[in-house]
C-alpha cells in the first residue's frame, strides 16, 4: 500500500512539527488535537516556521504554500478514518495513549501502520491495546522536527519486519535518519539525555550554579548547542516530568528519580516555553534566565 495520506494526532510541541514535515515532503496530513487552541496554536507554529525556512531560502514561496495546503486542521478525531500512517504525538501519558490506540485500531484499516512517537512508554504495551501489534512502531522525531535529522525507530516485542523496513525507509524519505532502538524505558535518546537534564535540575536546586551557569558548562564544556535548562524549557517541563516518572518506575531505580525542582515548576504550571516560563522566563525579547 502506498502512503499517501498522514493521520497525525496531536498538534503540540512536536505534532505540529511532524505534520510540518510530512507535508513539505508531499504527504497529506491530517492534523488533529482534542483542543481547539492546540490546534489553531499547531497551525500558526508551522506558518511561523514554514516562514522562517523561506526567509533563510531553504524552501520558495510556492513550496510554502503547497506545504500549508497540504495539512487539514481538525478536532475530530474520525476524520483520520481514510489515512494510510498513523504518528500518534498527543501529551506522555499512558493511559491516554492506551486509548487513543484502541481507538486508533477501530478506525483506521487494519493494514495500516500505528507509529508512536512517545518518549519513553513501552511501545510492545502500547501495541497491546490493538489487535495490530505487528503494524505498531515507535517513531521518534526529535525537537524541532523539521530541523533534527535523527528518528529514532523503536521496535515492539512483536512488531513485524515489515513494519519496521517501511517505517525506516519512511524516515528516509522525509530526509531523516532513521536509528533502531530496542524496546526498553526511554529508548536510547532519553536513557542518556533525560537523566542529564534531570542532574543539572539537581545541580540547580543544590546551588552548584545558577542557570545560566549550569547552561554555560554544558555549551561551552560540552560544546552543546544549548544548555540542559534550556532544552528541558525546549522540550516542556511537563514532559520532561512525565519521561522521569517513566525511567523512574520502569526501571526501579532511585537514581532516576525525577528533581522535586522539577515537579514544582510543573505543579505551578511553569512548563517552560510552551507556557512562557520554566527555568527561563519567554516574555520578552530573548530569554531571560530565573533566580532559584
Ligand atoms: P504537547 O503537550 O506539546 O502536545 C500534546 C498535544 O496532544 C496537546 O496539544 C494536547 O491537546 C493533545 N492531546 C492530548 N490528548 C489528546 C487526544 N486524546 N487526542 C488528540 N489530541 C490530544 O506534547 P509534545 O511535547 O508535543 O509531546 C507529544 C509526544 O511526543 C509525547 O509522547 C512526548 O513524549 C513525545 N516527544 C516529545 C518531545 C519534546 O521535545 N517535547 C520530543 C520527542 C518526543
Amino acid at each position: 500500500m502506498e502512503i499517501k495520506k498522514v493521520f497525525v494526532l496531536g498538534a503540540g510541541t512536536m505534532g505540529n512539527g511532524i505534520a510540518h514535515t510530512f507535508a513539505q515532503f508531499g504527504y497529506n496530513v491530517v492534523l488533529c488535537d482534542a483542543f481547539e487552541p492546540a490546534l489553531k496554536n499547531g497551525m500558526s507554529t508551522i506558518e511561523k516556521n514554514l516562514g522562517r525556512q523561506l526567509k533563510k531560502g531553504t524552501i520558495t514561496e510556492d513550496q510554502m504554500k503547497e506545504t500549508l495546503a497540504r495539512i487539514t486542521p481538525t478536532t475530530n478525531f474520525n476524520d483520520g478514518a481514510d489515512c494510510d500512517f498513523v504518528v500518534e504525538a498527543i501529551s506522555e501519558n499512558k493511559e491516554l495513549k492506551f486509548k487513543v490506540f484502541a481507538d486508533l485500531d477501530s478506525l483506521v484499516r487494519p493494514e495500516v501502520i500505528l507509529a508512536t512517537n512517545t518518549s519513553t512508554i513501552s511501545i510492545t504495551e502500547i501495541a497491546s491495546k490493538t489487535k495490530r501489534p505487528n503494524k505498531v512502531i515507535g517513531m521518534h522525531f526529535m525537537n524541532p522536527v523539521p530541523m533534527m535529522r535523527l528518528v529514532e525507530v523503536i521496535r515492539g516485542l512483536s512488531t513485524s519486519d515489515e513494519t519496521y523496513e517501511i517505517v525506516k525507509s519512511l524516515a528516509e524519505k522525509l530526509g531523516k535518519v532513521p536509528v533502531l532502538a530496542n524496546d526498553y524505558p526511554g529508548f536510547i535518546a532519553n536513557r542518556i539525555l533525560m537523566p542529564f537534564i534531570n542532574e543539572a535540575i539537581w545541580a540547580l536546586m543544590e546551588n552548584i550554579g545558577t542557570v545560566d551557569g549550569i547552561d554555560e558548562v554544558a555549551k561551552l564544556g560540552f560544546s552543546h548547542p544549548m544548555g540542559p535548562l534550556a532544552l528541558a524549557d525546549l522540550i516542556g517541563l511537563d514532559t520532561t516530568l512525565a519521561i522521569m516518572n517513566v525511567l523512574h518506575q520502569d526501571l526501579g531505580d532511585p537514581r532516576f528519580r525525577p528533581a522535586p525542582l522539577l515537579k514544582k515548576l510543573v505543579a505551578a504550571g511553569h512548563l517552560g516555553r510552551k507556557s512562557g516560563r520554566g527555568f527561563y522566563d519567554y516574555s520578552g525579547e530573548k530569554p531571560v534566565p530565573l533566580k532559584f
